[in-house]
């Protein structure tokens, strides 16, 4: 079998880099499909601050840069191009791009999870310039000034508002709704925090500043009015995007489509494993999605070396890799 991988990981951010630089250095062949747009959601922030080993921090894609050639180094294949499909059902697994087929003994998916974002003008521009989709990842480096701005109304929103509160002067909540949807606990928290307002039934129609973020416009959805709010920042928290579409009808997911785990890093699929934000809702920080991807890889080695589905295929060609 010369053109099968030992390992294929797809996904070419924190988890899936780190999964390959591990398996590369127990001497299995590793293909990274780092997808098209590889290094992940680190290139789309400025100062990383919190990852472990940068004293004085590191650029996003500065650090993306470093673990792809690490990666590199220690023999990965790199691919930039999107997997299309997978068919986990036969072993070796296949992984699709376009019209060509990847074969791998085992599989990490490390897709990730995309922010979503609200789309009005000013946004993708002053990204990395006060606007952000992570408040534990940017929200310090807006210390000590007077306003930010938190778009949502969900559990995430609430968590940003009141993490923010802590080191911004004052938290505006815009909220298209009268109500907010995050759980009880949180939203009561919030709502008492003397540093938190709330903007209710209103939308942000576009962020303004010409090279960081300096107010947004924000449109009333019940009277029409609108109203300019400065503010230093825009944390934008209306929930992610798991990239785990390819996945479908081949591994467990729950009900926002995030991959299942089960004994330990490993799907529902005997042999493939998944790392980082594509199953991790709660942490979404790179150095946690670097630490699952280097805990896949751990178990992605053990399971090559237990030969399990390579015995399981020798007895029968009909046995499918499924969990059950
Ligand atoms: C604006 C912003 C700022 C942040 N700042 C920080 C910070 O300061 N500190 C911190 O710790 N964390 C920060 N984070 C969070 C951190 O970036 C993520 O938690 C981390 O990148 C998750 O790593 P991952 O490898 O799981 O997924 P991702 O980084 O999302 O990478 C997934 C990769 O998979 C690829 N992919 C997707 N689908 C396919 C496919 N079909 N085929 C092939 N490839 C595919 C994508 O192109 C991407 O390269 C920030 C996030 C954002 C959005």
């Amino acid at each position: 079998m010369a053109d099968v991988y030992d390992v294929v990981v797809i996904g070419g951010g924190p988890a899936g880099y780190t999964a390959a630089i591990y398996t590369c250095r127990a001497n299995l062949k590793t293909l990274v499909i780092a997808g098209v747009e590889a290094g992940g959601q680190l290139m789309l922030t400025r100062e990383v601050e919190n990852y472990p080993g940068f004293a004085n921090g590191v650029i996003g894609p500065e650090l993306m840069e470093n673990m792809r050639q690490q990666a590199e180094n220690q023999g990965a294949e790199i691919l930039y191009d999107n997997a299309t499909g997978v068919d986990f059902s036969k072993h070796p697994f296949e992984v699709y791009v376009g019209e060509d087929v990847y074969r791998g003994r085992v599989v990490i998916v490390a897709t990730g999870a995309s922010p979503k974002w609200l789309g009005v003008e000013g946004e993708k521009r002053l990204l990395a310039k006060g606007v952000s989709s992570c408040a534990t990842c940017d929200g310090p480096l807006f210390k000590g000034t007077s306003t930010t701005v938190v778009v949502g109304g969900g559990d995430t929103a609430m968590e940003y508002a009141l993490y923010l509160s802590n080191l911004v002067e004052k938290v505006i909540v815009v909220h298209r709704r009268d109500t907010l949807r995050a759980s009880k606990v949180l939203a009561e928290r919030a709502r008492n925090n003397p540093r938190i307002e709330f903007v209710w039934n209103s939308v942000v129609t576009e962020i303004i500043g010409d090279n960081k973020v300096e107010a947004v416009r924000v449109k009333n959805l019940k009277t029409g009015e609108e109203q300019i709010i400065k503010t230093e920042s825009v944390f934008v928290a209306i929930g992610h995007k798991p990239n785990t579409e390819i996945f479908a009808g081949q591994l467990e997911m729950d009900e926002e489509g995030y991959i299942k785990l089960f004994d330990g890093m490993m799907t529902s699929v005997r042999g493939v494993f998944a790392a980082g934000d594509v199953h991790d809702k709660k942490y979404r920080q790179a150095i946690t999605a670097a630490g699952f991807g280097c805990m896949a890889a751990m178990e992605a080695i053990r399971f090559i070396e237990s030969g399990e589905l390579e015995k399981m295929y020798q007895v029968s060609t009909n046995i499918s890799p499924s969990r059950t």
